[in-house]
């Protein structure tokens, strides 16, 4: 592929995410997350001046718009099932601290599967990183070109 296509693909244009229409700084009305110098950051306090606004997390959970999408499979799952809910929460925790506007937007437990919608894609590597780190199994990330998007699958066997 040429350099410029790659180029062209790692800037892909996030809907939910147009830099001009936010106003800086604004505080979102929802979650509370502030829009600063350009950035989003987690602030306190909230400064005085900033204008009101729904985030782009906020706005793709609210349409169930993902970013990332994370299957857990096997038995192992079922017999650890509580330890890897932590697990999942401890990830979705540190990675928002450093990226408040990645999030998790749904939970389904199915039993021997566990399907995680996640508002953008690092949070989705996170979490698939950390359960493999801590329980090994099988772990898949894909992402499909030139979107900005992943899909990670984990399974493990056993008990
Ligand atoms: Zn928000």
């Amino acid at each position: 592929m040429a350099r410029q296509d790659r180029l062209l693909q790692e800037d892909v244009h996030d809907p939910y995410f147009v830099k001009q229409k936010y106003r800086d700084p604004s505080v979102c009305e929802k979650c509370s997350v502030v829009f600063k110098n350009g950035a989003f950051e987690w602030v306190k306090p909230i400064p005085p001046s900033a204008a009101k606004m729904v985030c782009p997390a906020c706005r793709r959970i609210a349409d169930k718009f993902e970013g990332g999408i994370v299957t857990l499979e096997g038995g192992f799952l079922s017999q650890h099932k509580s330890d890897i809910l932590n697990t999942i929460t401890n990830a979705e925790r540190a990675e928002q601290a450093m990226r408040p506007l990645e999030r998790i937007i749904s939970l389904t437990d199915r039993g021997a599967k566990i399907e995680i919608q996640t508002t953008y894609e690092h949070i989705a590597r996170r979490i698939g990183d950390a359960i493999h780190k801590a329980y090994k199994g099988e772990l898949t990330v894909q992402y499909p070109e030139g979107e900005k998007y992943a899909r990670v699958f984990w399974k493990r066997e056993g008990r």
